[in-house]
């Protein structure tokens, strides 16, 4: 038996590609090799508390992912962020410090020094950057903000987005909005002004949503509606062209002729997949790296911790030097994450700036974030729940020269015809991103296979007859 599309990882990237192909009426099949299809998407009830071993929100102004949770008739359990978010934290000398959202208020905030505010409100007089090297985010925003806002909240954000280090990451790839307001209006401020006299929809947003029973109920509502096409259990070993289109190999299970393929695993794996069928995507994906990440997830009761966890959450500058990146105050951000007298917490160790703590065991991890929770939140005594998840491949890093190995990757269907890549190193990663580039990936897929495989197909046919 041939199929349409072969779909290789059961993630959010994988899935949402499959759902949009077999909505087109393909036959699609998707191989996952977890027992559970979600990839870093699980939701883990702990009696009361929820834990979210990967993602936790979706950003809200995304169409693709509204339109997905709209189609998979999710809307009933979509939960908004609770009405006790109203601040932004940053830690800085060691302690959490309330940032205004609002650029006035930030200004006027005693976060950044008078002469760090005087710098970044002079932003709007830098000259744009005439120069087509590269820059890393840190370079771009030491350019534009100064260096103490580069440092003190460039460096945490990228942080909390990619689990990188701003001096690493290409401005471009990672911030590519910020990177073209600066080339089209000259200034950031300026660029931003503009775009909200036009009531412009897709500046970056903080508004945040997730499920009742938190994120996992996207993957979960995909496999659902693609039912036995999603098959569990199943490690693809190697990926072979044939003269119909391809043949993968799953060890013991056999093997599985399909007329296109999809893959949307992690770069290390596309690397490994791809060695023998698109040297190019082997190599330009091998240079993707993904340093680990751990999540520890701590429950206290309310009467135990202090501060009011009245926001998201906060992230630590690498300069403040904890061992954490940052943390989120779950229970704050979405209804129904602990009981009714209890707070959730889970707190960030890892990626680029410190992969070597995210591989420590779980019970020294705990301790950690315990040690630091308490000095910046007040949280004494016992947690009533301590849980690790450990990623030994966290996020992809989209260091400088990503764009020109996505670029490699995207052409892969004109070396290798029928060879598609989607994933969280192509666009972004958050989860409306990859939902997004899904519906790209299905998209030039179902058009490969109309133009080119149905006529020759049926020429096939029409001789053996
Ligand atoms: C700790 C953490 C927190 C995050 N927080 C947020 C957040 O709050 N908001 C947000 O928007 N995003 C967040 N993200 C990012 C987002 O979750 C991911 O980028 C996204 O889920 C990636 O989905 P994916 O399908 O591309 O990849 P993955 O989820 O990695 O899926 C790839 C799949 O491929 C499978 N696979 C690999 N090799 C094979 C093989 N040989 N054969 C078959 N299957 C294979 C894997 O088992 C896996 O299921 C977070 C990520 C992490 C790790």
């Amino acid at each position: 038996m041939t199929v349409d599309v072969a779909i290789i990882g059961g993630g959010i990237s994988g899935l949402a590609t499959a759902y949009d192909l077999a909505g087109r009426g393909l036959d699609v099949v998707v191989l996952e090799r977890q027992v559970h299809a979600g990839g870093n998407a699980v939701s883990e009830r702990i009696g009361e508390f929820l834990m979210e071993h990967g993602p936790s929100t979706v950003n809200a102004q995304s169409i693709a992912a509204n339109d997905i949770t709209k189609r998979l008739d999710l809307n009933g359990e979509q939960c908004d962020l609770g009405a006790g978010v109203k601040s932004r934290y940053l830690v800085g000398k060691g302690a959490l410090q309330g940032i205004p959202v609002h650029p006035l208020g930030f200004l006027r905030s005693n976060y950044l020094s008078v002469k760090g505010r005087l710098r970044l409100m002079m932003e709007f007089a830098i000259p744009r950057n005439r120069s087509k090297a590269e820059e890393t985010i840190a370079e771009f925003a030491g350019r534009r903000f100064g260096r103490e806002f580069a440092d003190k909240v460039i460096d945490p954000l990228v942080a909390g987005i990619y689990a990188g280090r701003a001096g690493e990451l290409s401005v471009e790839a990672g911030f590519p909005k910020l990177h073209s307001l600066e080339q089209k209006y000259g200034s950031i401020a300026l660029g931003l002004v503009q775009h909200h006299r036009q009531g412009a929809k897709n500046m970056p947003s903080s508004r945040l949503f997730s499920f009742k029973d938190g994120i996992g109920s996207l993957p979960k509502a995909l496999a659902a509606a693609l039912g036995d096409r999603v098959k569990t259990g199943v490690t693809v070993r190697r990926i072979q062209k044939t003269s119909l289109g391809f043949s993968i190999d799953v060890g013991d299970q056999g093997k599985l002729a399909t007329r296109a393929i999809v893959v949307a695993t992690q770069p290390h794996v596309v690397a490994e997949l791809l060695e023998d069928v698109d040297v190019w995507s082997s190599h330009a994906a091998g240079e993707i790296e993904a340093p680990p990440l751990a999540v520890v997830y701590l429950g206290y009761k309310r009467k135990d911790v202090e501060h009011p966890l009245d926001g998201l959450g906060f992230l630590a500058p690498e300069s403040e030097n904890l061992s954490m990146s940052g943390s989120q105050f779950c229970s704050t951000m979405f209804p129904g994450r602990a009981p009714e007298d209890c707070v959730s917490m889970a707190v960030y160790f890892g990626g680029a700036r410190a992969p070597e703590n995210a591989l420590l065991p779980a019970e020294e991890l705990t301790a950690i974030a315990r040690q630091e929770f308490k000095d910046l939140v007040g949280a004494k005594g016992e947690p009533m729940v301590a849980r690790v998840r450990h990623w030994p491949r966290g996020l992809p890093q989209y260091k400088i020269g990503h764009k020109d190995r996505v670029q490699t990757m995207l052409e892969a269907n004109n070396r290798v015809p029928g060879l598609f890549l989607t994933g969280n190193y192509i666009s972004g990663p958050s989860v409306a991103v990859c939902v997004d580039q899904a519906g790209k990936t299905a998209a030039s897929a179902w058009h490969y296979l109309n133009d080119h495989v149905s006529s020759k197909i049926d020429q096939r046919l029409e001789q053996a007859m």
